[in-house]
């Protein structure tokens, strides 16, 4: 398909997309009680209905077309759009559910992390887990099977791919199943590390005596609040633009970046950074709780927001708005790793030399935690949509899962704790690229390169110039970074840690 058709495919595509980030960023910030998706889809289906399909397989077909990315964008929006019903569904459920307190009172669903992480007796923690696994066990985990299996057949029924993975390698142009071998390498390479290092931050952080904790220990594991006291939330959003000034970024890009990360109700919990029109209009919004999350979240989203608000006027819509997200999410991580980096903590934050030895150890100790349970999510998740039938899919989980962390799982949360369409895979990726990103940065601008005046012209007038045009291997190579790894994380992690 060329000419006409695909460009008023493309059209189309762009004003659903842009009228549903609108409505979303307004109901999450606040502006707005709730986001009228529904009437929304109605309205602009020439971008997925039933005359968009031929169109995408056609797209397909062509191997290697730079349009693919626009085939996907189609496969996804239409498997998104008959699984609304079932997530309005999800929504409603998640708004009214409360799960009991020890003391008696109930709490809000989506406040129970936060609960576990300031909990600072366990027999809270592990009661306060047992009720939610009851509830999830008993209302939410029904739904999402239901949800996992609609999603197949959705999928399915796109004619794409003889089955679901099938399907999401021809649409996305990834080996999931390769990337998943890497993952195992990775449990294996890491293995010997994990084990010498887990016991003391255990011991240390959550109290002697716990030898297998729970995932509702793991809040509390990470929390440390004695590191606030170097991310002061005052300071956060001038620090971050004094030091993006000094690389020769724009923290605004000229105005199209809009920041909220004030207090507001209604606001959502989660960050977020909304592309409204691309590069024009890009919303970055965080609520702040406090410590050192919130310095990382905002760099991870001004990732976000820089990437989207530089990419060049005259790319396509597929290459500003879809593609491969292990790009948009490894230049977030890219960002939201500085807090890791000891220069950058010396000279940006508010930590002692002692502190920022402390602080870097446990976030790498926390870095592999994330790593490995990704790594466990992505082979839970292989057999997940690659066959296994959904009645063996708890037990597969708990196992897998328990392997990779060390951490105790529960079967409630085999359907529960999977992101949409595989998107593991896009931030296992994201973790790879980011490295090399680094990498690349470090060599050409030295150790500091997140205050040398020239790296941010490249990053950000060169590389985010693109888009998404590229994919995350295509952006490695374009940076002479070599093939995507792990390896390079992995010597990282045991620099930190050793
Ligand atoms: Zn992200």
């Amino acid at each position: 398909m060329t000419g006409a058709p695909l460009d008023r495919l493309r059209s189309a595509a762009e004003a659903l997309s842009e009228e549903v980030s609108r409505a979303l960023w307004r109901a999450h910030a606040g502006h707005a009680a709730d986001a009228p998706l529904a009437a929304l889809y109605a309205r602009h289906a020439a971008a997925y209905g039933p005359e968009a399909l031929p169109q995408a397989r056609e797209l397909l077909a062509v191997r290697g077309a730079p349009a693919r990315a626009l085939a996907e964008w189609v496969a996804e929006t239409r498997v998104a759009r008959a699984l609304a019903p079932h997530d309005d569904g999800e929504l409603a459920w998640e708004r009214r559910a409360t799960v009991a307190l020890p003391d008696g009172g109930r709490v809000e669903y989506a406040r129970v992390p936060i609960v576990m992480a300031n909990a600072a007796d366990r027999g809270t923690r592990l009661q306060l887990e047992s009720a939610r696994a009851a509830l999830v066990g008993a209302e939410l985990a029904p739904l999402r099977r239901e949800r996992a299996s609609q999603e197949h057949e959705a999928t399915a029924s796109l004619g794409m791919g003889d089955d679901y993975l099938d399907a999401f390698a021809r649409t996305s142009g990834i080996d999931a199943r390769a990337l998943g071998a890497a993952a195992e390498a990775l449990l294996r390479d890491t293995q010997g590390m994990w084990d010498d290092v887990r016991p003391a931050f255990v011991r240390r952080r959550l109290g002697a005596g716990i030898d297998a904790p729970t995932r509702a220990d793991v809040p509390a594991l990470f929390r440390a609040p004695e590191f606030d006291v170097g991310f002061p939330p005052g300071g956060m959003l001038a620090t971050v633009r004094t030091q993006l000034a000094a690389m020769g970024v724009d923290p605004d890009a000229g105005g199209r970046v809009r920041y909220d990360v004030g207090e507001r109700p209604g606001k959502r919990a989660r960050a977020f950074c909304a592309p409204v029109r691309v590069p024009d209009e890009v919303h970055l919004v965080l609520r702040p709780m406090g410590g050192a999350q919130d310095w990382r979240t905002l760099l991870h989203e001004v990732g976000h927001a820089l990437h989207f608000a530089n990419a060049g006027r005259g790319l396509p819509f597929e290459a500003r708005w879809a593609g491969d997200h292990s790009v948009t999410e490894g230049y977030a991580m890219l960002l939201d790793h500085l807090v890791l980096d000891a220069g950058w903590l010396r000279r940006y934050s508010e930590l002692d030399a002692a502190r920022t030895a402390e602080w870097r150890r446990l976030a790498a100790f926390q870095e592999l935690y994330l790593l490995r349970r990704y790594a466990g999510k992505l082979r839970y998740e292989l057999l997940l949509h690659g066959g296994l039938p959904l009645d063996a899919a708890p037990d597969a989980y708990v196992e897998l899962m328990e392997d990779a962390t060390g951490v105790r799982h529960d079967r409630a949360d085999a359907f529960v704790d999977v992101d949409p369409r595989l998107y593991v895979v896009r931030y296992l990726r994201a973790w790879q690229l980011q490295a090399l990103l680094a990498g690349a940065l470090r060599e050409r601008y030295d150790e500091d390169w997140w205050r040398n005046p020239r790296a941010g012209p490249w990053l950000v007038g060169t590389l985010m110039a693109e888009g998404q045009a590229l994919d995350a291997e295509g952006l490695a190579r374009r940076v002479d970074a070599g093939g995507l790894s792990f390896d390079p994380l992995v010597r990282g992690l045991e620099a930190t840690l050793a």
